[in-house]
């Protein structure tokens, strides 16, 4: 008898977003130790890109994120909705922004592309494909309401909802 396989959401997200990034993204690319970006200056060493002031000896080249805000492609989106937002923008805002920030300081190439406004929904872009979720569950701690993360489709982007009434 066959043993059904059981996947957690957690385990299917965790893979997808793995395929995800092996397919769309170029972070873990072959860059020479020392790369620099030319238009933000993240730095590529140890094989991760990261913030630094020590010189760097390496080719200078333009990061997935930087291309992506140059491009106008992001890898994700989160789009904000329900009656809650109207009375609650500000402080909306500030949230995604301190989770970008934080984000941001330790992941260079994750960051906020956009928050714009669309029909009374908000919708936040971003170069990377973690930050959605990241902002969405941030949302969740502080504000209840639902979260609903997309990565059936097999789209250049990922895309999470969140809600409230
Ligand atoms: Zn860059």
């Amino acid at each position: 008898m066959k043993t059904p396989t059981i996947t957690s959401p957690a385990a299917h997200q965790d893979r997808f977003l793995r395929a995800f990034e092996s397919n769309t993204d170029r972070r873990h690319a072959k860059w020479a130790e020392g790369t620099t970006c030319a238009a933000c200056g993240a730095a590529f060493v140890g094989g991760r890109w990261i913030w630094t002031e020590a010189p760097q000896t390496g080719p200078q080249t333009t990061c997935d994120a930087c291309t992506r805000i140059e491009a106008n492609t992001p890898a994700g989106e989160l789009r904000l909705e329900g009656a809650f937002l109207a009375d609650h923008q500000d402080e909306i805002m500030g949230l995604i922004r301190n989770e970008a920030d934080a984000e941001g300081a330790d992941h260079p190439l994750n960051r906020l592309m956009g928050v714009v406004e669309a029909d009374g929904a908000l919708v936040v872009t971003t170069t990377d494909i973690h930050l959605p979720r990241r902002i969405g569950h941030a949302l969740e701690r502080a504000y209840q309401g639902e979260l609903a993360l997309d990565y059936q489709a097999a789209e250049e982007i990922v895309r999470a909802v969140w809600h409230r009434d």
